[in-house]
């Protein structure tokens, strides 16, 4: 048996050999933590060779297809933090709808496409957190993505995520129906652990949890899970190698999940000093969606540039900026599915907006979310020996963020997806 892995190793090794090679020609390269001016990159197969300059790199890169990027940054390859690739914006159709009324299979359409629509905006990597009623079909789209059926970015997958009994949605039914929900309802020590590790068998990648939902007596945000139960699901999920996020706008249901354990905050609205220092402390990043509140407004009547900032943004910004001078790192997720797909630069522009500087930005989108989401060793740097998942753009985003949309080229493991013309 040994001799024969050996000789399949061989065979792998020496494809490799014949692969594709490409050396990139950019007018400057940010590896994921600073700008560089004429710098080039060279890719073989799928992996980063070198990166830097051109005349230090080895004599086999000469051999590489050149592929002339004048007047373009080249990036590592974008990786949104919060995406649903099962939900379409919610001004097409709303939420309750597309969990109640969408077929599988239409979703599943939808879902291939915008997939597609994510890679070629440059995101090569997504943390798609929930199905929301669409079971774990994400688990066969990232498949049929992994094993090149469809174009689409790496996923990092939520599977159905878990909600306490009676939390979440579609609710305002008469009670004598069972509605289906968009996430697994399971509560107590028992029904908890089995729900995540069921979730994992399934192939869950991360676990999802809504810490709060809008539940109170008046349609508010309240907690939903105890921290016992949190703490439960963490320990559960970590056994197993996995990580716990949470979504939570309340600050009750943010500090139960930091103390419970889980990584991430997704949204965080309610976020007070006190919150924003147990983030810190506990090294819980945030993923703050600003371009989800922003698409929301918009779609109930916000006219944006003329109408003034709705107090929901006004207060949305006043707190995203509490939680960066409080030291909270970011993650760049933009809940993304509320919006368009493949529009994932809008919560860029946005975090700019509200007051990150822009090699900040580019940082959490790169290096940040990978090292966040445990892929630092295969993604979010321009880095020897780091996969070929490179994005280029018009300008040079550091200075205009914007410019980041203005996309060029896209690669994915080595293979171009999108080049200039
Ligand atoms: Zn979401």
């Amino acid at each position: 048996m040994r001799k024969f892995f050996r000789g399949t190793f061989l065979l792998i090794s020496f494809g490799c050999h014949a692969q594709t090679s490409y050396l990139l020609k950019p007018d400057r390269v940010f590896d994921g933590q600073s700008m560089h001016e004429n710098w080039a990159v060279w890719t073989q197969g799928n992996k980063i060779m070198a990166a830097g300059k051109a005349e230090d790199f080895p004599a086999e890169s000469h051999q590489a297809q050149v592929i002339d990027l004048q007047g373009t940054t080249l990036l590592p390859g974008l990786i949104e933090g919060h995406s649903h690739l099962f939900l379409h914006p919610y001004n097409e159709t709303s939420w309750n709808d597309q969990v109640l009324k969408e077929p599988r299979a239409y979703r599943t359409a939808r879902a291939v496409k915008s997939a597609e629509q994510t890679l070629l905006a440059g995101f090569t990597t997504v943390r798609d957190l929930g199905t929301e009623g669409a079971e774990y079909d994400d688990v066969g789209l990232k498949k049929a993505i992994d094993e090149g059926i469809i174009p689409g970015p790496r996923m990092i997958v939520a599977t159905r995520a878990l909600i306490a009994s009676g939390s979440y949605g579609p609710s305002g039914f008469s009670p004598d129906f069972v509605v289906p929900q968009g996430a697994e309802e399971a509560d107590g020590h028992d029904d908890l652990i089995k729900a995540v590790r069921r979730q994992i068998g399934k192939g869950a990648d991360v676990i999802k949890i809504y810490a709060d939902y809008r539940w109170g007596p008046n349609g508010e945000a309240r907690p939903t899970f105890s921290e016992d139960e949190i703490r439960l699901i963490v320990e559960t999920a970590r056994s197993s190698g996995r990580p716990v996020v949470a979504h939570a706008s309340t600050a009750e249901g943010m500090r139960r999940a930091i103390m419970g354990g889980v990584e991430t905050i997704e949204h965080g609205d309610g976020g007070t000093p006190e919150v924003w220092k147990l983030m810190k402390d506990k090294k819980v990043a945030l993923c703050p969606t600003l371009a989800a509140g922003d698409a929301i407004s918009q779609y109930r009547g916000w006219r944006k540039g003329q109408d003034p900032e709705p107090e929901r943004l006004a207060e949305k910004r006043r707190n995203f900026k509490q939680a960066l001078d409080a030291g909270v790192t970011m993650v760049m997720g933009g809940d993304v599915g509320v919006y368009s797909h493949g529009t994932n630069a809008r919560e860029m522009v946005l975090m700019v907006d509200y007051g990150m500087k822009p090699l900040d930005v580019l940082k959490a989108a790169t290096s940040g979310n990978a090292r966040i989401f445990h892929q630092e060793n295969r993604i979010g740097s321009i880095q020897k020996g780091l996969l070929a998942d490179l994005v280029a753009v018009t300008g040079d985003p550091a200075t205009a963020i914007t410019d980041i949309e203005k996309v060029q080229l896209v690669m994915k493991d080595g293979k171009i997806y999108k080049k200039p013309e």
